[in-house]
């Protein structure tokens, strides 16, 4: 039997997308889906070879829904179960091992979010491989991208590891479209038990703002902002730009705001259209968190503040005069 060298590629082609299957984790709180994950595919798609999504949750199966129409997924694997209440990773790290021996991914993905950062170098160190952490590229299959030193560095690695398991930062690429029609695979959970941990209730703070990590515009405060009511003042901003609210770690030390509105190195990593830092002096680990921003605007009163030095637009002046004289213009 002959075939051309064309055949004979495209054989070659067809196994090694076989060889390379890749899964990403979606996250959600079992209503919607959080924007991030789209992210996550796209970098997925960059690797080659099928894609494929598992919603694990309970009482999820609107999500699996949601995921079945994001392009460039071609299966979704939907493990709904009240074993996975909370999103614990000590429920969810013996059920990625029971899934990664049924289906041999050779790719595992996640975003680099609180759960994604919990749950994949657990299972990273159950299969014995290396963790690859918070990547903003992929070269191929094998090489990645990450920044290191807070950001003050760029590290391309190429891994051998047999299956990669890998967090992606969300920011680094664009979201995934949707418009695609997947099927959808019911995996049991029921061999999984967490005898480590219980889930005993969550409270969430509610906003009717957009997430910080996936806002377009987010207007941030720091130490200058003097004390958690001045922050009213950011708040009526952000509404009329319908803007996220962030914080420096200052801000969130001092009690002035919660730590979910932290940015930077040991919070949130955003990117959005536009940033206003307000009454923030632009420290290394600040900046790790946001200067992959389109347009920088700051205002700070230090005309020295190293946050100029990132910024497209600065002003210097008084913040108390500035925030209330730029809410009152927006929009008229
Ligand atoms: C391991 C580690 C991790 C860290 N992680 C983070 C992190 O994730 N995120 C983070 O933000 N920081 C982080 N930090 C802390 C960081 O080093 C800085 O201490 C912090 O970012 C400073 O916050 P700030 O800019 O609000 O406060 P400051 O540095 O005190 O700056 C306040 C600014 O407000 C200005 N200002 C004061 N009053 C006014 C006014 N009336 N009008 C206008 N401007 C005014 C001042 O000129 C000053 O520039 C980390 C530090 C370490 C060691």
């Amino acid at each position: 039997m002959f075939s051309t060298g064309r055949q004979t590629c495209s054989r070659t082609f067809g196994l090694l997308r076989r060889l390379k299957s890749t899964l990403v984790i979606a996250e959600h709180n079992n209503e919607k889906l959080t924007p991030v994950t789209l992210n996550a595919v796209t970098a997925a798609t960059k690797l080659g070879g099928e894609v494929s999504c598992l919603v694990l949750g309970s009482q999820c199966a609107k999500v699996a829904e949601e995921v079945s129409q994001i392009k460039g997924v071609s299966k979704v694997l939907l493990a709904d179960s009240d074993v996975f209440k909370g999103f614990l990773p000590e429920s969810i790290t013996p059920f990625l091992l029971a899934t990664q021996n049924q289906f041999n991914f050779s790719h595992i993905l996640a975003p680099a979010t609180a759960i994604g950062k919990n749950v994949m170098p657990r299972l990273a160190a159950k299969l014995d491989v290396s963790p690859i952490s918070d990547i903003i590229g992929v070269k191929d299959d094998s090489t990645f991208v990450r920044t290191i030193y807070a950001g003050n560095a760029i590290q391309t690695l190429t891994s051998n590891e047999p299956v990669k398991v890998i967090t992606v930062r969300g920011t680094a690429f664009e979201a995934a479209e949707t418009g695609g029609s997947a099927a959808t695979e019911n995996v049991s959970a029921d061999a999984v038990t967490n005898d480590l941990s219980d889930f005993v209730g969550q409270e969430l703070s509610k906003s009717d703002r957009p997430e910080l990590a996936s806002a377009k515009t987010v207007v941030a405060g720091g130490r200058g902002m003097k004390n958690g009511d001045n922050f009213k003042l950011l708040y009526d901003l952000a509404d009329k730009l319908k803007a996220a609210v962030g914080a420096s770690r200052a801000a969130v030390d001092a009690g002035f705001v919660p730590n979910d509105m932290q940015v930077g190195q040991t919070g949130k990593i955003v990117a959005p259209e536009l940033y206003i830092a307000v009454g923030i002096s632009g420290a290394i680990q600040h900046l790790a968190g946001m200067k992959d921003s389109k347009v920088i605007v700051a205002i700070n009163k230090d005309p020295e503040a190293p946050i100029f030095q990132v910024a497209d637009y600065g002003l210097v002046q008084d913040l108390f005069k500035a925030v209330p004289e730029m809410t009152e213009l927006v929009g008229k």
